[in-house]
């Protein structure tokens, strides 16, 4: 094979010694071929979640998909290695799922950043769409589109996310129910498959692969460049946030806004816990709150939701904007009064949670750990779910936003790999909320046993609410072992397996998800 002999030298015998000796970790930069090998760094070795910590022994800053794909190209043809690879995105995973321990990280950043757009007419169906690079944040994107006034239609709350990061998930917003999730939202991907074969696939060409990868944890190739179609970027956004004091009459107010899609641009809900959370909502909505709920009544806890919506606003649409909004308001049941109402960019929009961001940073408490759980809750079960999560809250002492909101089935594709409800899979419910307990920890006053105990109690609520009578599924799933993974993927699982060994047959890619451990095989047999 014309690859491996570029690895027929001496380079190739030091990467492989280094790799399989005890002490691993690369000290000095290691010039392997055309491949750029870099001592490990603090940032590759953690997350976002700040709860695990596994150093790779190298990291490597492709300069080109060839250099990836030349990586796999040799571990996936040499015997006794046992490397494994993960791809780096913003490596805003939770639990770990972009490291590798002794293994090789690949910073995708360092590929150099391509954004095109391609504006009407060039391809069959006259669709705009930008092909952007594996790495490339979505906020990166969002700019350069809007810059001929497009955009994507699906989002992400936060957009310092990579494309390849959020494909391989799912990528979820409150435009989800009306534009499908992210990975619904794909025409092409270019992929370097964990045997170092470079691939350009399509819902018609390679299909397998493209859906493999498509919410598929990183486990069958590395997304180089993504094809996501765009449509008119609105000038601004109407941005509404309505009160209630009562869960149901909330959610049967989400469920009206998600069946009027031809009216509303996003829809999502959060759980207004506290006077904290009250306020921190309010970094980015600015609109003066006449809102002063009790949060203690009868010597009890009292929760609050807010339902919050929003309508793209062109220049010419003004004055249709303003009705639309005076008959949604009519149709929905919240506190009398407690309806609020802002104009903002569409940039700023799009990017509010970054104003939040800033103003945890100067507070010190961004970088701190995340225990976060998320999970898909079929519709017949989010009360029952919603019950349980809160007996196992303490309101006065949770930090960070409790997100709650529907989406619909329909928009999903089940030949993704995401795994879903099974209510949803199999097209017995419609509707499944997503909620997600972004709690933030201040390790100054929850040290490490709290923090266990944290983590403790989401393992417990996840498999109590994937049994069939809640019958949910966990969202930037962690789990434990191969069998909860089995679990997990359910009726998916065989599937997954066999995309497993069709495309990454030694496991290599992605061992920070804890679904495949790695393979050696003697080649040479
Ligand atoms: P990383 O953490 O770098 O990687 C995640 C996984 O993808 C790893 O397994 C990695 O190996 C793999 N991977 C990375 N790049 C590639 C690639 N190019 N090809 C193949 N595999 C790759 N998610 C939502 O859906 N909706 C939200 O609103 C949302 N908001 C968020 C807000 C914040 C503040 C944070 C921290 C996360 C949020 N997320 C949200 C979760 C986020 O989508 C995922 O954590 C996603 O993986 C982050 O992208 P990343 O580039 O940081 O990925």
């Amino acid at each position: 094979m014309e690859i491996n002999l570029l690895y027929s030298g001496v380079n190739a015998l030091i990467l492989l010694l280094i790799l399989s000796s005890p002490y691993k970790i690369i000290q000095k930069p290691i010039d392997f071929g055309s491949l750029n090998l870099l001592p490990t760094t603090d940032t590759a070795s953690t997350d976002f979640g700040r709860l695990q910590f596994n150093p790779p022994a190298s990291v490597l800053k492709p300069k080109t998909p060839e250099d990836i794909s030349l990586l796999l190209s040799f571990l996936s043809s040499s015997s006794f290695s046992q490397v494994s690879v993960s791809a780096r995105g913003a490596g805003h995973s939770i639990h770990g799922q972009a490291q590798a321990l002794d293994g090789i990280v690949i910073d995708m950043g360092s590929l150099p950043l391509e954004i095109k757009v391609h504006k009407n007419g060039e391809m069959e169906s006259g669709l705009s769409y930008v092909d952007a690079s594996g790495g490339a944040l979505w906020i990166e994107v969002l700019k350069e589109t809007m810059k001929v006034g497009l955009a994507p239609r699906s989002w992400t709350d936060y957009l310092y996310l990579t494309i390849g990061g959020t494909l391989s998930n799912g990528g979820i917003s409150g435009q989800t129910f009306k534009h499908g999730p992210q990975i619904a939202n794909v025409l092409e991907l270019d992929v370097v498959t964990g045997k170092g074969e470079m691939v350009t696939c399509s819902p018609t060409k390679s299909s397998e692969l493209f859906y493999a990868v498509l919410g598929g944890l990183g486990q069958f190739g590395i997304i180089t460049r993504a094809r996501i179609p765009l449509q008119q970027a609105p000038k601004k956004v109407r941005w509404q946030r309505a009160f209630y004091d009562d869960f149901e009459t909330f959610t049967k107010d989400q469920e009206l806004l998600i069946s009027i899609p031809e009216l509303v641009d996003y829809v999502e809900g959060f759980v207004v816990l506290n006077e904290q959370s009250l306020h921190s909502s309010l970094v980015a909505f600015p609109a003066h709150l006449e809102f002063k709920p009790e949060f203690v009544r009868n010597g009890r806890f009292k929760v609050y939701y807010c339902v919050e919506f929003a309508i793209h606003v062109n220049q010419v649409e003004i004055i249709h904007v303003e009705k639309v909004v005076k008959e949604i308001s009519r149709m929905l049941s919240y506190m009398q009064s407690h309806l609020y109402s802002v104009e903002v960019s569409y940039l700023d929009f799009l990017n509010r949670v970054s104003m939040e961001e800033e103003s945890l940073r100067s507070k010190g408490l961004w970088e701190v750990p995340h225990p976060w759980l998320n999970m898909f809750v079929p519709r017949s079960g989010i009360k029952k779910f919603m019950n349980f999560l809160m007996e196992s809250l303490s309101p006065n002492e949770f930090e960070g936003p409790i997100l709650v909101y529907p989406l619909l089935s329909d928009k999903w594709n089940t030949n993704a790999s995401i795994a879903l409800p099974r209510a949803i899979e199999t097209g017995k419910e419609r509707v499944m909320y997503v909620v997600g307990v972004l709690r933030s920890v201040n390790p100054t006053v929850c040290k490490m046993d709290c923090l266990n105990q944290i983590l403790h109690e989401h393992h417990q609520i996840a498999q109590a609410a994937s049994r069939p009578h809640i019958g949910a599924r966990q969202y930037l799933a962690h789990h434990r072992s191969r069998n909860d993974w089995h679990e997990h993927f359910d009726s998916k699982w065989t599937r997954f397996a066999e995309r497993k060994a069709q495309f990454d047959p030694l496991h290599i890619l992605a061992p920070g998800q804890g679904i495949f451990p790695r393979v050696t095989v003697d080649l040479q047999e």
